[in-house]
């Protein structure tokens, strides 16, 4: 059955140069793989509403609240028919192209007053196991990392109560001295606001301080869900909606990229999940400042969040899966990446989401702290080489890119690859290193 009022599926395979043995919906289960004409297939399966609701979307027009809901809530057919439309919009943005970035995670203190009740980093400036990074060991880190390919560093911490006020300029400046040329992605809005509090600075001078020390980009975390009673529940220490977006919209306008996430699985309902897409897609009509949205499966164990307050212990596989092609469909003509986080969702969940509408794999990371706090047992670093052999399984053509997804090399084949691999990078594990000071702040 053709698609209405447009060109059918398999024309529009047509004229992607695909062929009807090209499998374009996602794998569902390891292996198994759901062919082109699933759509055709589901899409009567569907009720008028869910076909009605896709059928706009290919054909290029913005859903209301009304439908995005009914697709925040698509199961069985429905959901087999969300993730093909994803997948099939994901390939029409950027292709076959799978990016990653070669980064390095540093996470400069553990020690935070916020208090957040989803958060199993953060720490009292007491506790047996707070530690602080000097600048020289966030340095030297950075300069490890660079050594061994990093175009990036992304760093973030915790809020210690007794942060000098203009401690993040200070350890922007020490990286960038060391290294002019990496690329400094930092410092959250929470962050953000932080720093503009203990300097007394206005939001745009602060922000254009940073720029002008050599901030390259703004990690859009702290968005948790952009609904002030959801986040009452989460954090209620944590900035609110406005704050957030008045510190993500001023960044752009100064010429700061930053990302964009959602914290899901927890408490949130599928409207809070709705409203929060909407919401990045109208900010980035207005500012075209985000580079990418990353959908941040909750991790459970370790929170107050789960324990005490109610929440569901993090996303089951269909729900990951939803999520991610929501996110391409509601943002799409908006935010051109969809990131998945391979430390939340594990290898083979990422692989499954990025043939639901993600298209990039995030970073090498190579240390993280935050979500194996949580409970997350995923690791904390793949290596390029990984990225490249996981990504051709799933049939793309990796490619290292930038920050802010300038593409690097593109690795068509396996003979495309560096001839000789760095070797497996030993870091010195983040617990262990003997430069962490217990409660500095
Ligand atoms: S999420 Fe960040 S701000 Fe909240 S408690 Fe954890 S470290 Fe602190």
């Amino acid at each position: 059955m053709a698609l209405t009022g447009k060109r059918s599926w398999c024309e529009l395979a047509a004229a992607t140069g695909r062929t009807k043995r090209d499998e374009i919906v996602t794998p569902l289960v390891k292996n198994e793989t759901v062919p082109l004409e699933t759509l055709e297939r589901t899409l009567p399966q569907c009720s008028p509403a869910v076909r009605g609701s896709l059928e706009s979307v290919l054909h290029g027009e913005d859903l209301s609240f009304e439908q995005a809901l009914q697709l925040a809530t698509a199961e069985g057919a429905a959901l087999q028919a969300l993730i093909a439309v994803a997948d099939y919009l994901r390939r029409e943005t950027v292709g076959e192209t799978v990016t990653y970035v070669v980064n390095r995670n540093i996470n400069f203190t553990n020690v935070c007053f916020v208090g957040c009740s989803f958060c199993g980093f953060g720490r009292g400036p007491q506790a047996a196991d707070a530690y602080s990074l000097t600048f020289d060991e966030v340095v030297r880190r950075a300069r490890e990392a660079w050594d061994y390919g990093a175009t990036e560093v992304c760093i973030q911490g915790g809020l210690p109560r007794d942060l000098d006020g203009f401690f993040y300029r200070d350890l922007l400046r020490a990286i960038k001295r060391a290294l002019p040329s990496m690329h400094v992605h930092a410092f959250s809005p929470m962050e953000i606001d932080y720093g503009v509090l203990k300097t007394g600075l206005p939001l745009r001078d602060y922000l254009q301080m940073m720029k002008d020390e050599g901030l390259g980009s703004i990690p859009g975390t702290a968005a948790e869900i952009l609904d002030d009673r959801i986040r009452g529940q989460l954090s209620p220490n944590k900035l609110p909606v406005a704050r957030w977006v008045e510190i993500i919209t001023t960044a752009h306008e100064l010429g700061i990229p930053t990302t964009s996430t959602m914290m899901y699985g927890h408490v949130e309902e599928p409207a809070d999940c709705v409203r929060h897409l909407l919401l990045l897609r109208s900010l980035q009509k207005r500012t075209a400042g985000f580079t990418e949205f990353v959908p941040l499966g909750f991790i459970h164990q370790n929170t107050r969040l789960y324990k005490h307050g109610g929440a569901r212990p993090g996303a089951m596989r269909d729900e990951h899966l939803r999520v991610h092609a929501l996110s391409r469909v509601l943002l799409h003509g908006a935010i051109r990446n969809i990131q998945v986080s391979w430390v939340k969702l594990g290898i083979e969940a990422s692989l499954a989401c990025l043939q639901a509408g993600a298209n990039d794999f995030g970073g090498t990371l190579m240390e993280e702290n935050i979500s194996k706090a949580a409970g997350a047992t995923f690791g904390e670093y793949v290596s390029p080489q990984e990225f490249r052999a996981h990504i051709r399984t799933i049939g793309g053509v990796p490619a290292e890119r930038s920050t802010t997804y300038k593409i690097r090399w593109t690795f068509e084949r396996p003979e495309d690859d560096p001839p000789s691999a760095p070797p497996p990078l030993r870091l010195a594990r983040a617990e262990t290193h003997p430069v962490y000071t217990e409660g500095a702040y």
